[in-house]
């Protein structure tokens, strides 16, 4: 067993919670970027009607629901 003074055992706690507080900082960035870029995936706007929707399949294509044109997946 580490022996440790009060003091060093306060040191230990403030730096592990600075430590851990940037790494679920940084966690949760990057799992938002994620979210962010698949979402951009998956949505599609039509040039013609100008419909929204999404599309969760893995096809370049899309069918647009609502006028039947066909529309690119966005990068
Ligand atoms: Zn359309």
């Amino acid at each position: 067993m580490i022996e440790l003074s009060f003091m060093e055992y306060c040191m230990v706690i403030v730096i592990g919670s600075f430590v851990l507080v940037g790494l679920f900082g940084w966690i949760s960035r990057f799992a938002h970027f994620n979210d962010e870029r698949r979402g951009r995936r998956s949505r599609f706007v039509c040039d013609l009607c100008l419909t929204t929707w999404e599309d969760r399949g893995k096809e370049k294509i899309a069918i647009c629901p609502h006028c039947g044109r066909s529309c690119q997946r966005p990068r």
